[in-house]
């Protein structure tokens, strides 16, 4: 029986990967350690947590007694690092906060680790780690900064973080990337492109335009939509990081992406026609539409959800033009391939949100709102 600490999994990416983890592997505990900020919901994981192959505890990663606690009273074999402040909107407005979540809250997790899995030190002076065990940094393209037209991000492209978010994420990796060096502490950390799917904050652009098409509001997009990120769905990304965390090589970087580049307009532009299809094809859908149009024969019409819904924003502060990733290195050692197209997982996607109204409403309070209305209003 191997036991994992998970923190953050109380947000989208996280609580995918507990629930596929405890899918796919029998002999396994995890305890998860979330602080429950406005990204995290814990009835998204309230389903997965029995008490006995997991468990939750409501904390902070920067909490260092906590930390000594957890891993005494829980003896972890694996630390998967998911916490994090992860809107770049939001880092722009308040980057200290992305500082002391970020890098020191990781930090003070790689020194609990230390503390707890060093056994004695070898001739030369370096610590001696307890067999089997792995600290996992979940980490972002972001890291590398923005590319033209051309090329892409390969493990080897120099880090030049652009926001205060890729900033503290790139510091965060090199903390990691130091307690390798200096201590070759057992570590990996992954740097994965835009994840979408279910359980998404609706902050971020495919749930922000799905809610708000229901809503009847209008589709804001940055300056003219043409910035590119490449799209991965989540249980891909889950994969990938169980790959590496059981049969990546110790202090090695992984780039985890699913050569699917998109502008953002065409994104948007998408999940307008498949909801519009969507609607058209199983009416029933329609019931959760919040701005309901009667058309002529009685049926709630929604010939209204098309591109006019579409407003162009003020460009975001220093918004990176385009994310590429090669992924060809944790293919060729590990075998990953994203198993999802985006045409599955983008229908995939929208059939969720559809059928988990409710999770959007419990997840999206007043604190979401007042952002919200100070970020787009009179936009
Ligand atoms: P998210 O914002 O949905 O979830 C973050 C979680 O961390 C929340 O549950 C929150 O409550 C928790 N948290 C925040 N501060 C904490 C603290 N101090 N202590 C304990 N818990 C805390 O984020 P996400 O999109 O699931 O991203 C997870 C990780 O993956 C992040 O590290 C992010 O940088 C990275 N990542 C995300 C993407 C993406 O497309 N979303 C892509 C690549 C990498």
């Amino acid at each position: 029986m191997k036991t994992y600490l998970v923190t953050g999994a109380a947000g989208f990416i996280g609580a995918n990967f507990i629930k596929y983890m405890l899918a796919e592997h029998q002999d396994i505990k995890i305890v998860v350690l979330d602080l429950l900020t406005y990204a995290g919901n814990l009835g998204t994981i309230a389903g997965d947590i029995d008490g006995e192959r997991c468990e939750f505890v409501k904390g902070d990663i920067c909490d260092r007694t906590l930390a000594d606690e957890l891993f005494a009273k829980y003896n972890f074999d694996y630390v998967v690092n998911f916490a994090a402040e992860s809107h770049v909107d939001r880092s722009i407005e308040n980057p200290q906060l992305f500082l002391v979540t970020n890098i020191l809250g990781t930090q003070n997790l790689l020194d609990a680790a230390r503390r707890a899995w060093v056994t004695g030190k070898d001739e030369a002076g370096y610590p001696l780690w307890r067999e089997g065990v792995r600290f996992h940094q979940v980490s972002t393209d972001e890291v590398y900064g923005s590319l033209g037209a051309e090329g892409y991000f390969h493990e080897t492209t120099p880090l030049d973080p652009r926001s205060p978010y890729s900033a503290s994420k790139t510091s965060a990796d090199l903390f990691v990337k130091a307690y390798f060096d200096t201590y070759k502490m057992p570590v990996s950390i992954t740097r994965c492109s835009n994840n979408y799917g279910p359980y998404h904050f609706p902050e971020k652009l495919i749930p922000l335009i799905i809610k708000n098409i229901l809503e009847g509001k209008s589709l804001p997009v940055y300056g003219d939509g043409k910035n590119v990120r490449d799209w991965l769905y989540v249980e891909d990304h889950c994969k990938a990081i169980d790959a590496v965390i059981h049969r990546g090589r110790v202090g090695e970087v992984y780039n985890v992406g699913g050569h699917n580049e998109k502008q953002n307009i065409e994104i948007v532009k998408l999940t307008i026609s498949t909801i519009h299809r969507l609607m058209t094809e199983q009416p029933e859908y329609r019931q959760v539409l919040k701005k309901k149009e009667i058309g002529l024969d009685g049926e709630i019409a929604v010939d209204w959800i098309n591109e006019s819904l579409i407003t162009f924003v003020k460009d975001r502060l220093g918004h990176d033009m385009r994310y590429a990733i090669d992924p060809t290195k944790i293919s060729e050692e590990l075998g990953w391939t994203p198993e999802t197209t985006f045409e599955v997982g983008i229908v995939k996607t929208i059939r969720w949100y559809l059928e988990n109204q409710q999770w959007v409403e419990d997840i999206t309070g007043g604190d979401y709102m007042k952002y919200y209305d100070r970020m787009y209003s009179g936009r």
